[in-house]
């Protein structure tokens, strides 16, 4: 079974092409030059003119014709609402013109899915941290639930808004990443932690404020070390109520190198394992949604075209998990 799936819930455009083994045969993407913040129209604008394209050149990477496609999936939310809305009409024209069935699907259950894909997690607490969202995520009693989450912004987003605040460019995770490295001393900053759940808006205007009274690097590092403290101490408290043993880390974020070590130290001194997948997967990729539709369809899961309205604040514990046992 042949999966063509589609992302594009913000300014990057994906195509993904699965088989029911896993097999990933094409993983493309397409993503919206930006100085400034998204802008949902213009990203819009960007997914429509696209599309067509890299549709044609996923089919090609694959090798293979459009009448070997089973299924169609599409990312239905959450994101933005022209994005999606981009999305949605492209899956539901190939799946119309194809005669093959639609699955639309929840983009953070994707990530979390590909990810246990390439890394063989089983049954990890998933950390997802990317531009737009930020949840500690793990599976009990047919759901993908939310054990934590930002109650503001997204850890991503609060980098890039820093980072474009200050001058230093867009995206800001791989600029603010380097400049840490050179850091050497901790500037105290606001440590935000609510029950399970963290803030980073009142880190962002505190980092803003040090601006020119501290060096760049120092400021950049104390950023890091602040933010991801939060999130692996959530993390840490998921993994310990729950009692589960691995640790899966994916998202945009998961780039991060500091990241990617803060959370094995914890996870090596709880005696759990820690995975995380190739940087190909960890940010937004159409893969991960082609993967969940065959999950998804393959467990039974049929969707009429009514049901494949988007889903702007699509939740995680939303999606009744058919495909786990
Ligand atoms: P996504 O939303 O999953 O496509 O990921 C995009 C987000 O990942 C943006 O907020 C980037 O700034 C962030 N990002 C990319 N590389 C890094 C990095 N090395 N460190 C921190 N954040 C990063
Ligand atoms: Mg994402």
């Amino acid at each position: 079974m042949i999966c063509l799936g589609i992302e594009g819930t913000a300014q990057k455009l994906g195509v993904g092409i699965v088989t029911d083994d896993g097999e990933i045969l094409a993983n493309i993407s397409k993503h919206q030059e930006i100085r400034e913040g998204i802008h949902p129209r213009d990203a819009a604008i960007h997914h429509a003119e696209h599309i067509k394209n890299l549709i044609l050149k996923a089919i090609e990477t694959a090798k293979i014709d459009f009448n070997d496609i089973d299924v169609i999936a599409f990312s239905q939310g959450p994101g933005l609402g022209p994005c999606l809305r981009v999305v949605a009409v492209a899956a539901r024209t190939l799946s119309l013109k194809l005669n093959k069935p639609i699955v639309g699907v929840n983009h953070c259950i994707a990530h979390v899915e590909i990810g246990r894909l390439r890394t063989k997690a089983e049954d990890p607490v998933t950390l997802y941290v990317s531009g737009g969202n930020t949840q500690v995520i793990a599976y009990t009693d047919k759901r993908y639930r939310v054990f934590g989450e930002t109650l503001d912004i997204a850890v991503g987003n609060m980098i890039d808004q820093f980072a474009r605040d200050s001058g230093l460019g867009n995206p800001g995770g791989p600029i603010v990443e380097k400049l840490a490295m050179k850091g050497k001393k901790y500037i105290p900053m606001p440590y935000s932690i609510k029950g399970m759940d963290v803030s980073f808006s009142g880190l962002l205007t505190h980092a803003l404020k040090l601006l020119n009274k501290y060096p760049i690097e120092d400021i950049c590092f104390s950023l890091q070390e602040t933010a991801f403290s939060m999130l692996v101490e959530v993390t840490e408290r998921a993994v310990a109520q729950l009692n589960k043993e691995e640790v899966l880390l994916v998202g945009g974020v998961g780039v991060n190198k500091r990241l990617q070590s803060m959370l094995k130290k914890m996870c090596i001194e709880r005696g759990c394992k820690f995975y995380v997948p190739e940087n190909e997967f960890l940010g937004d990729n159409g893969a991960m949604i082609a993967w969940l539709g065959i999950l998804m369809y393959k467990s039974g899961v049929r969707h009429k075209l009514e049901d494949t309205y988007i889903k702007q604040k699509f939740r995680t514990d939303e999606v009744e998990v058919t495909w786990r046992y």
